[in-house]
């Protein structure tokens, strides 16, 4: 995941973040942003302390919220006072935009103050298991509608040795909550904590190590952002038989792709988190037994379908993530047969195209976008090849002979194929009959080639976009001074500034891509980390 703006989370939670300047989802906020949102499973996610476990928990949870609803929705357990007051602190940044109310309450401090809080209906408890416990038993702290609860930092309290009062604590929260368990180690006893606490867990760690399938092959097809439903509807034309996954990024773009596809008939739908339980074993049943061809769905949604024999995998937008990748691509090429990972890129995506492939150690394979001839050939035959094995069935033919050859007698054998054909076809051909060429070249829309300033010679410039803006007073020439100053070792040629309230955009050599962004990997400015980022222009 690139930005924030495609995870789903609110609009307003978008505008806090946008405002205390996070540009890019950590590592670990790309997985359980979407997962939190799009799931109601219980979730186990462990990465590094110092890489934004907060906002990976508390976000999503926000952005769950029934605002609406004056009732303790989630409950926020970690170790230490002061772990208390930073994460609700952290909350109220996150939250800055949405009326939500938030309670610490923690040991060390006098108990009647957060007794008083809590009459004051809150959304949100944040506590200290010993506090949070004896709350409980004073009958001051009702948790029977929580629906989101938080082991933060699971391995310290477990150390600090709560585990009698977390065990008590969560006896009093409803079944059918939605357990979420950060920590930064493993230990056994966090396994088996979870396994105590938790059902069917999903785990998500920030970790590596995998390889990809070998009956797979890897494909690719590069066309501009707004033809890729196009595209993707050539790809399932002209393998009419197909059995696809279509993996989409968000929610709403999956419900979309699968509108359309129902719309221009296909036998399609969709999973995603805005479907409740009934309807997603609905769908999936249609799907298992092969009533349906085409599923759209985000990664998150596909995760409990257990469908691997798919003839193609098709990815509407490339994951950020090789496990995620392999993850789908492994559900096609199974069982001896061949099966295709296909990636609808726009250019702007190819760059992530050649990150995986280094991740899985496998080539991609550049494939045309079928042109729309190629698509009607291909129909034609397989119409054909159904026809030469097609049978009455059930019924005897010679029986309505009468009907048949008065109403064709005058026809030659050649006018009743083309007459079948005419049937089978017109519609189709009409449709394709303008369809354009889908395809473009590999080279990024990002990068223009363009003269430099000096004019001596030409520069491929690459579009990336600042964490810095007029807010911060940034001008061009500062601007400049700054990338300067992080890439001392070089001249990088920088082309057009645009400078906007919160980040700005500058172009680049494209030539000296890594370096730049390496070079900014630790770099400050007032104290605030700077980020540098490739941005393609929409
Ligand atoms: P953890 O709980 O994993 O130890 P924290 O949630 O305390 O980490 O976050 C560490 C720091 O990183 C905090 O200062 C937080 O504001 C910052 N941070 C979190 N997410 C982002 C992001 N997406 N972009 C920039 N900074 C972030
Ligand atoms: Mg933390």
């Amino acid at each position: 995941m690139q930005t924030f703006f495609e995870t789903g989370l609110k609009p307003e939670i978008l505008e806090s973040i946008g405002k205390i300047g996070f540009v890019k989802p950590t590592p670990i906020q790309s997985k359980t942003i979407p997962f939190i949102l799009d799931s109601d499973n219980d979730l186990i996610a462990m990465a590094q302390t110092g890489t934004g476990k907060t906002a990976a928990f508390g976000l999503p949870i926000l952005s769950k919220l029934n605002i609406n609803a004056k009732e303790i929705q989630s409950i926020i357990l970690c170790p230490t006072r002061e772990l208390c007051l930073q994460i609700t602190q952290d909350l109220k940044v996150y939250s800055e935009f949405l009326p939500v109310s938030i309670v610490p309450v923690y040991g060390g401090a006098p108990i009647y103050q957060q007794i008083t809080a809590l009459k004051n209906k809150c959304h949100i408890v944040v506590g200290t298991p010993g506090r949070v416990n004896d709350l409980i038993n004073r009958n001051k702290l009702d948790l029977s509608s929580v629906k989101f609860l938080v082991l933060d930092e699971a391995d310290e309290m477990l150390k600090m040795g709560f585990r009698d009062e977390m065990d008590a604590i969560l006896s009093q929260t409803p079944s059918t909550k939605q357990t979420l368990l950060f920590s930064a180690t493993m230990p056994p006893d966090i396994a088996g904590m979870a396994g105590k606490y938790m059902h069917k867990a999903e785990k998500i760690s920030v970790g590596r190590q995998n390889t990809a399938h070998e009956n797979i092959s890897h494909e690719f097809c590069v066309t501009k952002s707004e033809h890729c439903y196009q595209a993707l509807r050539r790809l399932a034309d002209i393998n009419p038989d197909i059995y696809s996954i279509v993996f989409c990024r968000t929610r709403i773009e999956t419900k979309e792709i699968a509108d359309k596809l129902i719309a221009d008939g296909y036998n399609a739908d969709s999973i995603h988190g805005d479907l409740s339980q009934a309807q997603r074993d609905m769908v999936m049943n249609r799907f298992r037994n092969k009533h349906l061809q085409i599923l759209v769905a985000t990664d998150v949604a596909a995760r409990g379908l257990d469908v691997d024999n798919l003839t193609h995998v098709i990815h509407f937008h490339l994951p950020d993530d090789q496990e995620n990748y392999i993850h789908r691509s492994g559900r096609t090429g199974r069982a001896g047969r061949k099966g295709a990972s296909i990636a609808i890129v726009s250019p702007g995506e190819t760059r992530k195209l050649f990150f995986l492939e280094k991740q899985i150690g496998q080539k991609f394979i550049k494939k045309q976008v079928p042109s729309g001839e190629e698509v009607f050939e291909k129909r034609l035959s397989n119409f054909l090849q159904h026809v030469t094995s097609a049978e009455p069935q059930g019924y005897d033919l010679s029986k309505y002979m009468h009907i048949i050859e008065s109403s064709l007698q005058s026809l030659s054998k050649e006018e009743i194929i083309k007459k079948f054909i005419a049937i089978e076809f017109n519609r189709f051909h009409a449709d394709y009959q303008k369809a354009p060429d889908l395809n473009i070249s590999a080279t990024s829309e990002r990068v223009a080639t363009k003269r430099s300033i000096n004019g001596s010679r030409r520069e491929k410039f690459a579009r990336y976009s600042i964490n810095l803006g007029a807010k911060n007073n940034l001008k061009p020439d500062l601007l400049i001074n700054i990338i300067n100053r992080q890439t001392p070792d070089r001249k990088i040629a920088i082309g057009k500034i645009e400078i906007q309230q919160k980040v700005s955009f500058f172009e680049a050599d494209i030539q000296h891509e890594k370096h730049l962004i390496q070079a900014f990997r630790r770099a400050k400015y007032k104290g605030m980390s700077l980020m540098v980022q490739p941005f393609q222009k929409k």
